[in-house]
């Protein structure tokens, strides 16, 4: 483009004064906050500005100047955590906030926060209370532990537990369990940070009771057991069980801990799901200290739950790194509510999501997947099949485990399944799907009832307008 073609269209802009007084921008600072309006107005008469001088070819007519500087204050006042439809069929999805909370738990989170609460008040003497007292006996009916105390997540209390046990000292750990969860949790980068020593034992497929027996020593401050959650080691393998290191720990004066993870509360085992033993069993093998998630099995909010000797307990409460672990009062009263429900595991089962999720037996979900493939728009190049299929617990829980699932599986003649799954993501509200070779997967197991008329509706727009 010539110089002063250039300096012409440079004049054709529109001035930022006349577009917030014009129509349009009026209408925008009725409707959105005018600091927005005006970010949005100076941002993409910049950009205009650029494109110009770059020599590219812009609209400047004043509809398509509208609709970019509309479309810039849409993306400023849309919060940027949202609530998201997740189709993937993965229960736990790490990178969807993990557990969906319970009704009760919601209820239970508004009361405890909208007013004034009892966090750090016993009101039966009338002064000082502790925030971890609320779900002691909680934690001890459901786990038979004879205490416990909760924390910010379940890092936190290992951590804590690591840092109280162990400072100084050495933790002996096989080295089949040196295990990173979550790319942010690596066993010995906890260890490190709490001051403990790491003492590795074992190879990586086989650990025996003698490689641990033979770390013992003067500096043995803690035995550590690691649930692999993620991944599994098979073939050629051994590792240790619980009741052997306990044994093994007495016979020292060493305690043992299990950092379990997950923390199954309900025997999934009963209903045909995965191996996990319950927290209830492990207590009982008479392990010193277990520690496990409220956001994964549990199906509760992100917090970490430490169970076992009193004395163990009280070193971990007594902690300086306890205050800066603390669990906060929305995420208690959302932890009260959920382990309330596990007093009863029927109610369990049905009322906390996440196991609810994961015991939905087939058929009922081939009806759900049923009831969202006849809201789909057929023809016009749709095709939609209910397939069989597997589904995963996700965030490390049931490493291994398939759960038998049904999805709608959607291809269009003009739309790639990449395309639609981008679109479906970068939408209102996301839909976050999965893609197996030429299809996009719908899994039904982790759609709500009432999202299933919101992801065919967003699904339809997609595919009368294939752009
Ligand atoms: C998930 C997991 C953790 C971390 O728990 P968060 O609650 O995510 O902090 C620690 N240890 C094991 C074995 C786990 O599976």
């Amino acid at each position: 483009m010539e110089k002063t073609e250039i300096k012409e269209r440079l004049k054709d802009l529109p001035s930022i004064d006349e577009t917030l007084k014009s129509e349009e921008g009026r209408k925008w600072i009725s409707l959105y906050p005018r600091r927005f309006v005006l970010k949005a107005v100076r941002k993409h008469i910049e950009d205009l500005r650029s494109a110009i001088i770059k020599g590219e070819s812009t609209a400047l007519d004043a509809a398509s100047v509208s609709r970019g500087i509309e479309c810039l204050i849409t993306g400023y006042i849309t919060p940027s955590l949202r609530a998201v439809i997740n189709a993937t069929g993965v229960v736990l999805h790490t990178n969807l906030g993990r557990a969906p909370l319970s009704e009760a738990a919601l209820k239970s989170v508004v009361e405890i926060s909208k007013g004034y609460s009892n966090l750090e008040y016993n009101l039966k003497e009338g002064k000082r209370g502790k925030r971890y007292a609320h779900l002691r006996e909680l934690i001890k009916e459901i786990t038979g532990a004879a205490d416990a105390t909760v924390v910010n997540n379940n890092a936190a209390a290992v951590l804590l537990a690591l840092s109280s046990l162990a400072k100084g000292k050495e933790v002996i750990v096989s080295r089949g369990e040196l295990v990173e969860i979550g790319g942010s949790f690596r066993v010995p980068d906890v260890m490190a940070q709490s001051g403990a020593v790491l003492r590795e034992v074992g190879t990586t497929n086989k650990t025996h009771l003698r490689d641990y027996e033979r770390a013992i020593g003067p500096e043995t401050g803690l035995i550590l057991k690691v649930h692999q959650s993620n991944y599994k080691i098979t073939g050629f393998t051994s590792e240790v069980s619980v009741q052997e290191l306990v044994a093994l720990g007495a016979n020292h004066n060493i305690p043992v801990m299990f950092d379990l993870g997950s923390g199954c509360l309900l025997d999934l085992r009963a209903h045909g799901v995965g191996t996990e033993p319950v927290v209830k069993e492990v207590v009982a093998t008479g392990v010193d200290l277990v520690t496990f998630s409220g956001d994964k099995l549990l199906g509760g909010p992100q917090a970490g739950i430490a169970a076992g000797k009193p004395d163990i307990i009280e070193q971990m409460n007594q902690n300086p790194l306890a205050r800066a672990l603390r669990i906060d009062k929305m995420t208690l009263a959302a932890l009260q509510a959920t382990l309330f429900a596990y007093a009863d595991e029927e109610r369990a089962a049905k009322e906390i999501p996440t196991v609810r999720m994961l015991l939905e037996k087939p058929e009922s979900i081939r009806q759900r997947a049923e009831r969202l493939a006849l809201k789909i728009n057929k023809g016009n190049g749709t095709a939609i099949e209910l397939i069989e299929d597997f589904s995963e617990a996700g965030g490390g829980s049931l490493p291994g485990v398939s759960l038998r699932t049904f999805c709608c599986s959607v291809r269009h003649s003009a739309i790639t399944p990449n395309k639609m799954e981008e679109r479906l993501r970068t939408g209102n509200p996301p839909v976050i799907a999965r893609i197996r070779e030429d299809a996009l997967l719908l899994d039904a197991r982790t759609i709500a009832d009432d999202e299933v008329p919101v992801v065919a509706e967003r699904l339809n727009e997609i595919l009368i307008r294939p752009e």
